[in-house]
């Protein structure tokens, strides 16, 4: 595709809802007949077991497969790595073996850019491809913002995240910088909101207050539910148990922000 876009969905703080953001983000662009490709940039492979392979360590082929081959130039079928989710998206699957990836890239050559060289042939297929990356602003996540066109960043809405929240703009601003000019933030993505709580709903709006001038904040707020949380073991994106339910509604609203932010975009992030 000429326009593939390419997100990575990041912040360093772990249990955000990152791979739950992942997942249903791209099931809802694939409901709007978009062609989304998923890919499980996180070793503790989370996305993969939420998508229905828990045996991810048998997997043959695996993003490290396509990052090892990058770093080698070694002439490889990346759509080898390729698997067919039953809710018409497409993943790429991590194991723990791209925990050992950190340091092998220490010495490679154009270390940053291993992942956006091996992934880039695959862009001719996609509208949409989605990173989910692990919880750190190690190598294994530069090279996701080196591939990356967008970033959303997914906060939990009851924990103040001032702190978390300016280290990773910094870092998304040195990768802009120094690896990826055209690099932007898509918008800060409220998650876990308990709208029964007064820390969730005033946490919500001192990120809008604090951050809103400067950085698009979704309108799509996900909220919190114990639907949510359990589908993970099912293989299923949200949808395809409980496609009325405020979870997929707000990730479908999402969807629609994403996707339609070329024509409706009205401020433009900049994390300089
Ligand atoms: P991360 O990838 O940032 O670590 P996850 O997406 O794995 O975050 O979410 C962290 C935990 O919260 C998981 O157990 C997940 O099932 C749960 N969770 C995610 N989104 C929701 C939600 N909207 N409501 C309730 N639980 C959620
Ligand atoms: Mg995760």
């Amino acid at each position: 595709m000429p326009n593939c876009k390419v997100i990575a969905i990041a912040n360093q703080k772990g249990g955000v809802g990152k791979t739950t953001t992942t997942a249903n983000l791209g099931v809802a662009l694939a409901l709007r007949n978009k062609k989304v490709l998923l890919i499980d940039a996180d070793p503790q492979a989370d996305l993969t077991t939420s998508l229905g392979w828990p045996n991810r360590d048998e997997l043959p082929n695996t993003i490290s497969t396509i990052m090892i081959n990058s770093m080698q130039d070694i002439d490889f079928d990346t759509e080898d790595c390729v698997l067919k989710h039953t809710e018409g998206v497409d993943l790429i699957p991590s194991s723990i073996e791209l925990s050992a990836m950190e340091m092998s890239l220490v010495n490679t050559m154009s270390r940053e850019y291993t992942l956006k060289q091996g992934i880039e042939s695959l862009k001719d297929n996609y509208d949409y491809i989605l990173i989910d990356c692990m919880p750190s602003l190690g190598m294994i996540t530069i090279n996701s913002l080196a591939a990356s066109d967008k970033v959303i960043i997914p906060v939990q809405s009851h924990y103040l995240p001032a702190i978390g929240m300016t280290q990773l703009i910094k870092t998304v601003g040195q990768v802009k910088k120094q690896i990826n000019p055209g690099l932007e933030v898509e918008g800060v993505l409220l998650t876990l909101v308990d709208g029964r709580t007064k820390l969730a709903r005033t946490t919500a709006d001192t990120i809008r207050n604090n951050y809103g001038e400067k950085l698009t904040i979704f309108k799509s707020e996900i909220p919190m539910a114990i639907k949510a949380a359990e589908i993970s073991a099912t293989g299923r994106s949200i949808f395809s148990n409980h496609q009325n339910s405020n979870v997929a509604n707000a990730y479908s609203n999402l969807a629609r922000e994403v996707d339609g932010s070329g024509r409706h975009r009205t401020k433009s992030s900049d994390c300089r």
